[in-house]
């Protein structure tokens, strides 16, 4: 870490630090002094945009000010140890390290490490790509725990699980969560194996967020995950909010259901459960047997980024459009540049929707394999296009894909059914020409509103 990002950081910090302790006694009240006590500390012009929008929150008290109010709702011991993993160890300390590493080994380091715990899964999901590792395969405790040792050492604090259905290693995860109490832990989950006793779990632990799964209402989710999931994801939300505990949902919008998970009612349905955000993924076409008739067309898309951005502006809940936003983290977070993903079997691929590799985990250190062919790849080629509405190499320009997988040697880490990257970016192809001339329209419309 340089001099002065070391200062900065350090100053950050204190600010913070005491902000927070302050903002404890009496949130309601000692909100709007906050940003006096930050000011004080942290010299003008550093961190300009996100005081910028913590003072525009305070005076508006807009919906980001009652998603603040909203978390001093939360159990206390779990507010605060998020607070202390997400923001001091993962952003400030967590960024500084990465970096310092990343400059010195001319490879990326990642924020984040999304890893499959196991690929069983309790529900058989259309489309899910669990399913294309077949239901076999787990990664043992201790190559996850030794995964977060090495990841802790690069300077990485979040990791998330994926799979198959990680909460069937409920014990596991609870241990892991007591092993690494500095870190921060969050499950994509079907949200139906939550119950009362997890709960408490979570209270105890205080590092565990669930970012439970939804398709849409009632109709389309239980049509995709089976009968009764919706009602137990109902319940799980109960408990969850009984309980005070943090919580998300992500949501894949398709062709088929993106007017009802991008709707109002959607939004207030989410709110109303108590969750905290919600994290949109645009449908990805991977896979021997999935279905590009579920892509959305450039017409949809435009007025899915359309609605999450206006319900952005209303709503107490932190959406994230993961398509869309590439803008705010300067396109494709894959590769490492941001995150990575360990399959359960163990290879370490780019990203959870890019399915080929070329290493495997219990072969090769952590560092190793952000320096491996496929992820160098990556990290010279990021970002893949200036135009943040095109973010992907998969999706958007399927061509740096097809060049990137043959020139590494890559290969499909897909165990059932391996799918050739010419088959998955083929059906890209498509609707990447499709999308382009909405995405100019939509990226140059934005950047010239910026500017006036
Ligand atoms: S590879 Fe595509 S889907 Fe994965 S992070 Fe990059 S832009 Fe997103």
């Amino acid at each position: 870490m340089n001099i002065i990002n070391t200062v900065k950081n350090a100053a950050f910090n204190t600010a913070l630090t005491s902000t927070l302790h302050y903002l404890e006694k009496d949130p309601e009240i000692n909100i709007p002094k906050a940003m006096d006590l930050i000011d004080k500390v942290v010299p003008d012009g550093w961190y300009e945009s996100q005081r910028a929008a913590f003072r525009k929150a305070i005076t508006e008290k807009n919906n980001w000010y009652q998603l603040i109010l909203k978390t001093y709702q939360l159990d206390e011991g779990v507010r605060k140890t998020f607070f202390r993993n997400f923001i001091m160890n993962s952003a400030l300390k967590g960024s500084a390290i990465q970096e310092e590493i990343a400059q010195r080994e001319n490879c990326n380091v990642p924020w984040a490490i999304l890893l499959d715990p196991t690929s069983a899964c309790n529900l058989h999901c259309t489309g899910c790509w669990a399913a294309e590792y077949g239901h076999k395969l787990s990664l043992s405790l201790d190559t996850i725990d030794n995964i977060i040792q090495q990841g802790k050492e690069l300077g990485t604090y979040m990791y998330i699980y994926t799979g198959g259905e990680p909460m069937v290693r409920k014990k596991d995860l609870i241990t892991l969560c007591e092993r690494h109490p500095d870190c921060e832990f969050l499950s994509f989950t079907n949200g139906t194996l939550i119950d009362e006793e997890f709960c408490k779990e979570m209270i105890r632990v205080k590092n565990f967020v669930p970012a439970i799964s939804l398709e849409g209402f009632e109709g389309a989710n239980d049509g995709r995950r089976g009968k009764g999931v919706f009602t137990k994801v109902q319940n799980a939300m109960k408990l969850l909010k009984k309980h005070n505990l943090p919580f998300g949902i992500s949501t894949c919008y398709t062709s088929a259901n993106y007017q009802d998970i991008t709707s109002e009612a959607f939004f207030d349905m989410l709110i109303d459960a108590g969750a905290m955000f919600v994290w949109f993924f645009h449908y990805m076409p991977v896979g021997n047997d999935a279905v590009p008739a579920l892509l959305p067309t450039p017409e949809q898309r435009k007025l899915i980024y359309e609605r999450i951005r206006r319900f952005r502006e209303t709503k107490p809940i932190f959406s994230m459009d993961f398509q869309n936003d590439a803008e705010y983290v300067g396109g494709c977070i894959a590769g490492g540049r941001r995150y990575l993903h360990i399959n359960a079997a163990g290879d370490v691929e780019p990203c959870v929707f890019i399915h080929y590799s070329n290493v495997n985990i219990h072969e090769c250190s952590l560092l190793d394999a952000l320096k491996s062919p496929l992820f160098m790849a990556y990290h010279n080629g990021q970002p893949f296009n200036q135009n943040m509405l095109r973010p992907c190499p998969m999706l958007e320009n399927p061509e740096y894909l097809r060049k990137m997988v043959k020139q590494s040697g890559a290969e499909s880490t897909d165990l059932q059914s391996p799918e050739s990257v010419d088959h998955l970016c083929d059906k890209c192809k498509l609707y990447a020409e499709n999308w382009e001339k909405t995405a100019n329209e939509l990226w140059y419309e934005n950047e010239r509103q910026t500017k006036s």
